[in-house]
């Protein structure tokens, strides 16, 4: 009988088949019908995967952070877990905010674009105002929500924050509760045997959703701003091919490669989809059964991570943030920039992980140091393209977490 193919190899070729398909329709031309019915075939196929994703989102969500909690509890490492986890996310987001505001003043990206040429499009947009008192207490509100409002409308941080004290909830209640334990841990199994299924369906996915985004982009566009993508992208790939497997490789020993290996079909799929959010029943499955990160710490660190830990989006809003400074002509002293930094950090744990989300907390960036609120706009035509690289940080920053927290706590007591 001949060998099927492995999964990661179709999702490869699902991805060169994608570009390659996505090039060939830009060049037909958007108004031939092949290339119309192309784009709806694969915004249908994209979607239909994205939407399977997000299904079992919800219930694998909740029952792995509930479950996560509760063995880590009965193994009394929730403290150590809770501060490792929280270290490293701040950490390793300071570390790539720090790296687009370094990047954006050597390279001083729109130094010399006249902001005048985005003028129409910043007129007819209508920004969001954010000031940072009203977005704390957006952030802060939307942590405790009604459990069953949360759970029906995927809105993951107030589920995590359910979940997470349901999780202590059961082992505090102790033998009493041993049963729901057992229920809530078949239950993860099922999801993620669901979620198997899935991925079967990935390299086609993958495929359609890269064919949109290669066939959809405004090469116009792209060429006049090419300077302020080379420069997100080269410190997006710096961060995440050089730092964030330095960091990795130093605190637990693992290759780069042996990473990669293990990562690479949740770093396509975030790629693809540009949510860390969909994403991430693909993340949890790479993270424990290809990186062997120990269940109850996955099912802790990985979700959290894909609300709070946002590498990419932090660089980059840092990065924006010089990028329309120099557009406006306007110089941020240090002191500004480190305003910059700080709210480059807030606004990237206080987006969804869906996409374009840090588009929307940009705008508190902005506001902090006074600057354009409507130059969101001319980098909106252009955000799918480097929300892929983001959100494919993004989540890569969640899986070595993960793995770095499994080090810095050691094995269980059992
Ligand atoms: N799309 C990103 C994510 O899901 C968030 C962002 O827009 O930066 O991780």
């Amino acid at each position: 009988m001949k060998k099927r193919m492995s999964l990661n190899t179709q999702i490869l070729l699902g991805v060169l088949a994608g570009i390659l398909l996505g090039a060939g329709i830009s060049g037909l031309g958007r108004d031939s019908s092949l290339a119309e019915n192309g784009l709806y075939a694969a915004g249908l196929i994209g979607t239909l995967f994205i939407d399977l994703l997000k299904m079992v989102l919800v219930p694998l969500v909740f029952t792995s952070i509930a479950v996560g909690v509760a063995n880590l509890r009965a193994h009394q490492q929730m403290h150590r877990v809770w501060q490792a986890t929280l270290g490293f996310f701040v950490f390793s987001m300071a570390l790539a905010a720090m790296l687009g505001l370094a990047a954006a003043n050597l390279f001083q990206p729109g130094k010399g674009l006249p902001l005048a040429m985005f003028q129409d499009a910043m007129q007819g947009f209508e920004a969001r105002q954010m000031s940072l008192p009203d977005f704390f207490a957006q952030f802060l509100h939307s942590l405790f929500q009604n459990p069953v409002t949360a759970l029906a409308q995927g809105d993951i941080l107030a589920v995590v924050v359910f979940a997470l004290l349901l999780g202590i909830a059961l082992v505090v209640g102790g033998q009493r509760y041993a049963n729901i334990v057992v229920l809530l841990q078949e239950c993860l199994e099922l999801v993620l045997m669901l979620v198997g299924w899935i991925m079967r369906l990935a390299p086609l996915g993958i495929m359609a959703l890269l064919l949109q985004l290669t066939a959809t982009q405004d090469i116009h566009l792209l060429a006049v701003l090419m300077e302020f993508i080379l420069v997100v992208v080269g410190t997006t790939l710096l961060h995440g091919v050089v730092l964030l497997p330095l960091i990795l490789y130093l605190a637990t020993g693992m290759s780069p490669l042996r990473f990669w290996r293990g990562a690479r079909e949740a770093l396509i799929t975030a790629f693809a989809t540009s949510s860390s959010s969909a994403t991430l029943p693909v993340t949890l499955r790479c993270a424990e059964q290809h990186l062997h990160v120990r269940r109850d710490v996955a099912g802790f660190v990985v979700p959290l991570g894909a609300t709070l830990n946002m590498d990419g989006t932090a660089l980059y809003e840092a990065a924006a943030a010089l990028f329309v400074a120099n557009l406006a002509g306007i110089e941020l002293d240090p002191v500004q920039q480190m305003v910059v930094f700080v709210t480059a950090m807030l606004g990237a744990m206080g987006a969804p992980g869906i996409p374009s989300a840090g588009m929307v907390t940009m705008a508190l960036v902005l506001q902090a140091v006074g600057l354009p609120v409507e130059a969101i706009a001319i980098l909106l035509p252009i955000d799918r393209l480097l929300d892929a690289f983001r959100t494919a940080v993004n989540v890569e920053g969640d899986m070595v977490g993960g793995l770095v927290v499994q080090a810095w706590i050691g094995e269980p007591r059992s």
